[in-house]
């Protein structure tokens, strides 16, 4: 899956979204979330859970999970991914009581994920997001 895809799915998404979790995950550490499982017999007769792609024992792997539900995890894998940047978010709400969420991204390179002003995202969680996908997304094209 392609970080554009990502940043319209996170555009879309109207809450927290485990599939989502999982491909932003992979797509942005080269992790694997291990998705197929199987039951591995051991010598002492027990048995545990392996991924079938790479092998790993997969108990308590889920590091994944929560990324679209949770402020802390998305902050976790953006100082991650993106270190050192400045970011900031926050919700608003209209009106007609409809929430939502807003977040911006500023790099030391100059880049403002608010440059281009789009994007209405039902939580600030997934507008955090998207502004990483968005810092992402950029440093792919510069470096292309
Ligand atoms: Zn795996």
């Amino acid at each position: 899956m392609t970080l554009p895809e990502l940043l319209s799915r996170v555009e879309a998404a109207t809450g927290p979204d485990r599939e989502l979790d999982r491909d932003i995950w992979e797509a942005v550490t080269n992790e694997c979330t291990h998705r197929e499982t199987q039951f591995v017999y051991l010598e002492n007769d027990e048995r545990e859970l392996e991924c079938v792609n790479c092998g790993a024992d997969t108990y308590g792997a889920d590091k994944w999970s929560g990324l679209t539900a949770s402020l802390d995890a998305s902050l976790a894998l953006i100082g991650r991914v993106l270190p050192g940047c400045k970011w900031s978010a926050g919700s608003y709400s209209f009106i007609d009581g409809h929430a939502g969420g807003e977040a911006r991204i500023v790099l030391r390179n100059g880049f403002d994920s608010d440059a281009d002003n789009e994007g209405c995202y039902e939580t600030p969680t997934l507008a955090l997001l998207a502004a990483m996908l968005k810092a992402l997304i950029t440093r792919q094209e510069e470096t292309q």
